[in-house]
């Protein structure tokens, strides 16, 4: 009997993790397919540059490239290049793993004024994403960073490092100068809750400890109410770190750069005559055991605002969604149709299975859920069909794709590290789409040069 042949469209941690699941479970052959000529998505495009230990991730997602059952199929879209009739044709089943690449919107008055961000254009452009189009000149002296989870954490950290500390990571040329121009002296974390909801992970927040000569500012006031015996472990350790910060009253004195947390305080309106000039936050508590706001109003006087609500992921075309919680409609990773039955071949994991929530590691759990399922439906369709996934190369190449296979990935790694040793950095990442695009290719420096201008 033939072996299975399997498509995972998107080449970040939930995709790969399937990938590695499938070949050590059974005989598949595996397809991972993704829009940029680069893999690892969420590691490569997502974690922050100073966080090396959770980026070396890497080299255990590279091990699953390079399995002889796996094959890298870059530079191709979804949507674009491929869609799903091209997928049952080739594939005898298709897991769905593109992620959630887009930040909620926060909804307020004053949201699109120059100056007012979404936290994932700022992530997408410090960590070289082909697709940021946003250069930003740090000009302001004063930022707000919306949100209480560790993306808020990381832009809030990318905002007060110092320029040395970035340096040796594989932060892009031109965000470095960026940031060695920054006049940024205060960093506002708005968090609509209190410190004990906070979706903070007590080591994101003791890296803030690490940073040199950044104040962390919180106002006791604003813990006054917690009562340390309700509390669990890691929301204990939270507790106690406001605590130590909020005893501290030097931070508001610190010569660089501070980070001031304030809790309690919902974001109602961005305001400015033709850019933002200020945050203008409500006062929240819990008023009769429900969430309100008090109608105590105040103004943070900020030129910027970063929006870290959390992310959301897009519908893909032909395939249902689910709006309210941004996923593919699946049970255990079986994609659902409207009349709620498993649709045939078609599976789901990651952030686009379960919500944007869950640290990197959590998508080798939900892979393995996913898998079992298809492993399940594999067994009792052994007798279907020869299908090529072959075939689906040969396609691609008809159709003027050009694909950027693991080699072609390779050639770009090489490029990236040889950039970085030049420059005394661990890596220095290629930013432009048609640079990617020729490297992989295989053009020399200069051809893919002349195809980036
Ligand atoms: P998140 O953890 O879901 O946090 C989103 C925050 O935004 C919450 O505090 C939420 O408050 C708040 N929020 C939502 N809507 C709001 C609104 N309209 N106004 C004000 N605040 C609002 O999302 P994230 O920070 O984007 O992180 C996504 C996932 O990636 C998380 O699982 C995170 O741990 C993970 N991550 C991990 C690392 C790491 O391990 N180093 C780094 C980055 C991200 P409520 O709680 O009140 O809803």
């Amino acid at each position: 009997m033939r072996s299975a042949n399997v498509a995972v469209v998107g080449a970040g941690p939930a995709g790969l993790y399937s990938a590695a699941d499938l070949v050590r479970r059974s005989d598949a052959v595996v397809d991972v397919i993704d829009r940029v000529p680069a893999p690892f998505g969420l590691v490569r495009y997502g974690v922050a540059p100073d966080h090396p230990r959770i980026k070396g991730v890497v080299k255990n997602l590279q091990r699953v490239l390079e399995h002889e059952r796996v094959r890298f199929i870059g530079n191709v879209e979804f949507g674009r290049d491929i869609d799903r009739g091209f997928l049952d044709e080739h594939y005898d089943a298709t897991i769905y793993a593109t992620g959630a690449l887009h930040s909620k919107p926060l909804g307020v008055e004053g949201e699109r004024l120059p100056g007012s961000w979404s936290a994932s254009r700022f992530v997408s452009w410090y960590n070289g994403h082909p697709d940021a189009e946003a250069h930003f000149v740090l000009e302001a002296s004063a930022a707000a960073v919306v949100g209480a989870g560790n993306v808020a954490l990381d832009v809030a950290r990318v905002l007060t490092r110092s320029v040395g500390s970035l340096a040796l990571t594989d932060i892009p040329c031109s965000v470095l100068e960026s940031i060695a121009a920054s006049r940024i002296r205060d960093v506002h974390i708005v968090c609509r809750r209190g410190a004990a909801e906070a979706k903070f992970t007590t080591k994101e927040l003791l890296d803030l400890r690490e940073l040199a000569d950044v104040g962390v500012v919180v106002d006791p006031a604003d813990l006054a109410d917690i009562r340390a015996d309700d509390l669990d472990g890691p929301v204990l350790a939270n507790v106690d770190l406001f605590r130590a910060w909020a005893a501290n009253r030097d931070a508001e004195r610190a010569e660089r750069r501070r980070i001031h947390f304030h809790f309690w305080s919902r974001p109602v309106a961005i305001t400015g005559a033709s850019q933002v000039e200020a945050l203008r936050v409500e006062r929240t508590g819990v008023v009769d055991g429900e969430f309100a706001g008090t109608g105590e109003f105040r103004t943070l006087p900020v030129e910027m605002v970063l929006s870290s609500v959390g992310y959301r992921s897009s519908p893909l075309p032909g395939l249902p969604f689910e709006p309210e919680r941004g996923i593919l409609p699946n049970v255990a990773g079986r994609v659902i149709g409207d009349d709620g039955r498993h649709i045939p071949s078609l599976y789901v994991a990651g952030w686009l299975k379960r919500g944007p929530q869950g640290v990197i590691g959590t998508n080798r759990t939900d892979a393995a859920e996913t898998v079992s399922a298809l492993l399940e439906d594999l067994a009792e369709a052994r007798n279907r069909p020869g299908r090529g996934a072959e075939a689906a190369g040969e396609r691609l190449r008809e159709r003027g794709v050009e694909v950027v296979d693991y080699r072609g990935w390779q050639r770009i790694d090489e490029h990236e590290q040889q950039r970085g040793r030049d420059l005394g950095r661990a890596r220095v990442k290629i930013t432009a789409w048609a640079e990617l695009r020729a490297i992989g290719a295989g053009l020399s420096t200069a051809e893919a040069g002349s195809r980036s201008r």
